[in-house]
C-alpha cells in the first residue's frame, strides 16, 4: 500500500536527498520525510548562496572525529570527483574560488534542484511539512514512523537529520535522541566553524577594528590555518578563525601569526640598518592595517623610538609577538551562527562501509548527525554526499 516502503529517510537535507536518489536508482521504494516547508534549506544559504558543494583536495585529514579512520572508506568510494561529475551531468556551472573550494557560478538553488531531480527521476518520494512523532520497531522488525500525516512502514530507516547549527533553519536534536533510543552512544556536541566572542576588556580594545581584515595563521597546540581573519563588532571571525574554532576548547588561547609571509625579526633588523631614523609605527603600518597597528601599539606598550635605538632583544621580542600574538576568546557565538556541529553519533557503533548501525539492524546514520565534522571549504557537503552514497548503495 501507499504507506509501505523499503527505505524511509528522515531529513531532506544534503545527505538525505542524495541517499534517497541512490537507493531509489537500485529499485528501492524510498520515502523522504522532513518537517521543513522546503528541502535542502541549509544548502540554499550555504556558501553565501552559491553553495561550496565540495573541495577538490578532500582527504580524510580534513575531518575531525573521535575515530579519524571512520570517514576513509566512504570518502574513497564516493569521491569529490564523483559528485563533480554529477554536477556536470546536470549542466551546473561552477568555479574554484580558492584552496580547491568549488562553488556554483549562479546559485545554490541549482544543487537543490539537481538533488530533487535525481530523486524524482529515480522515483523517490520527498514529503515535506511532516512532523515525526515517534519511531518504533514492530513484530515484523519493520520501522514504523508515526507522523502528523499518518504512519509509514519500512524495512530500513536512514537518519539524516543533521546537527544543531542554525536552529532557525529547522535544526533539531532529533537524530541524537533517536540514536539514544536505539542504544547508541552520542558523543558530546558543540558548535564548530563559528566566530569567537571576546572578554569585555578585549572587546572594548578590538571594537574600533570592526570590519578590518588581514591574512593570518590562527593556531593552537593542535593545528593551524593560514587564511583571512576579520574583526567584527562581536569578536573575531573570518575563515582562519572559523577553522581553528573547531579545534578550540573553552579557556584556551589561540595564537595569531599577524605576519605569516615574512620573517619579522629579519625585516626589523633590516629597517634598523637601512632607515635608522624611521620608527616602529611606520614599519608596522607598511605591513598591517592602520587600525590594527594603533591597537597593537596601545595594547603591547612597545617603546616608541628611532629604529636605531632598539636593542636586538627588543626587536626579537616584538617580532616574536607579531608571529604569535595570543588572544583568549571568551566563547563562541554558538549554534546560532555555527556552520557545523562537532561530536554526534559515535562512529564506533556504525559500519564505515554501509553506515548501518552495528547494534540495531536496518538503522543507518549519514551526514552531520555522525561524529564526523569537516573543515571549512566544502568538506562537510562532501561528507554528506559520500556517507549518503555508500548508505544508498547498501540499504
Ligand atoms: P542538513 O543539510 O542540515 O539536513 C537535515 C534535514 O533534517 C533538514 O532538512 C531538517 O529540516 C531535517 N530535520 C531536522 N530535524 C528534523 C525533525 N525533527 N523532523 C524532521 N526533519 C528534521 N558545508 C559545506 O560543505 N560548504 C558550505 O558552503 C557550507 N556552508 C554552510 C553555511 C551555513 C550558514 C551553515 C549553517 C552550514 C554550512 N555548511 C556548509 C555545512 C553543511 O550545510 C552541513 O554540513 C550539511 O548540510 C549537513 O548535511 P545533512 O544532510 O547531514 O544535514
Amino acid at each position: 500500500d501507499s504507506k509501505q516502503f523499503d527505505v524511509i529517510v528522515l531529513g531532506a537535507g544534503a545527505a538525505g536527498l542524495h541517499c534517497a536518489a541512490t537507493a531509489a536508482r537500485r529499485g528501492k521504494r524510498v520515502l523522504v520525510l522532513d518537517h521543513a516547508k522546503q528541502a535542502g534549506k541549509k544548502i540554499l544559504i550555504s556558501g553565501g548562496g552559491r553553495c561550496n558543494f565540495t573541495n577538490m583536495f578532500t582527504s580524510p585529514e580534513n575531518f575531525i572525529s573521535a575515530n579519524p579512520h571512520f570517514c576513509k572508506s566512504a570518502l574513497s568510494r564516493y569521491t569529490q570527483w564523483d559528485f563533480i561529475a554529477q554536477v556536470e551531468r546536470h549542466g551546473i556551472a561552477y568555479h574554484e574560488k580558492t584552496l580547491g573550494q568549488l562553488f556554483c557560478d549562479d546559485s545554490a538553488k541549482d544543487i537543490v534542484r539537481m538533488l530533487l531531480q535525481e530523486c524524482s527521476d529515480a522515483g523517490a518520494r520527498v514529503q515535506l511539512r511532516t512532523e515525526i512523532a515517534s519511531v518504533t520497531v514492530n513484530d515484523a522488525k519493520q520501522y514504523r514512523v508515526a507522523t502528523n500525516q499518518g504512519d509509514y512502514l519500512a524495512d530500513a530507516l536512514v537518519v539524516a537529520t543533521g546537527g544543531l547549527s542554525m536552529p532557525k533553519l529547522g535544526a533539531t536534536p532529533f537524530g541524537f535522541k533517536l540514536a539514544e533510543q536505539f542504544g547508541h552512544r552520542v558523543l558530546p556536541v558543540r558548535a564548530g566553524l563559528v566566530p569567537f566572542t571576546l572578554h569585555d576588556a578585549d572587546k572594548a580594545q578590538f571594537e574600533p577594528l570592526a570590519g578590518t581584515a588581514c591574512d593570518v595563521v590562527a593556531g593552537n597546540h593542535l593545528t593551524s590555518f593560514k587564511e583571512a581573519m576579520l574583526f567584527t563588532h562581536r569578536g573575531l571571525s573570518g575563515p582562519s578563525i572559523l577553522q581553528i574554532s573547531s579545534y578550540w576548547q573553552p579557556g584556551e588561547p589561540v595564537w595569531l601569526n599577524l605576519l605569516p609571509e615574512i620573517d619579522a625579526l629579519e625585516a626589523l633588523k633590516q629597517v634598523k640598518q637601512q632607515q635608522p631614523k624611521s620608527g616602529l609605527k611606520a614599519w608596522l603600518s607598511s605591513q598591517l592595517p592602520k587600525r590594527l597597528v594603533s591597537m597593537l601599539l596601545q595594547r603591547e606598550q612597545w617603546p616608541l623610538k628611532n629604529m636605531a635605538d632598539y636593542s636586538h632583544q627588543e626587536l626579537s621580542d616584538i617580532a616574536e609577538r607579531l608571529h604569535a600574538w595570543p588572544v583568549k576568546p571568551n566563547g563562541t557565538e554558538g549554534y546560532r551562527t555555527a556552520e557545523v556541529t562537532l561530536g554526534g553519533v559515535d562512529t564506533n557503533q556504525v559500519s564505515s562501509k554501509t553506515m548501518q548501525s552495528n547494534i540495531q539492524p536496518g538503522l543507518y546514520f549519514i551526514g552531520e548527525v555522525l561524529d564526523v565534522t569537516g573543515w571549512l571549504g566544502g568538506y562537510n557537503f562532501q561528507w554528506a554526499w559520500s556517507s549518503a552514497h555508500v548508505c544508498g548503495e547498501s540499504v
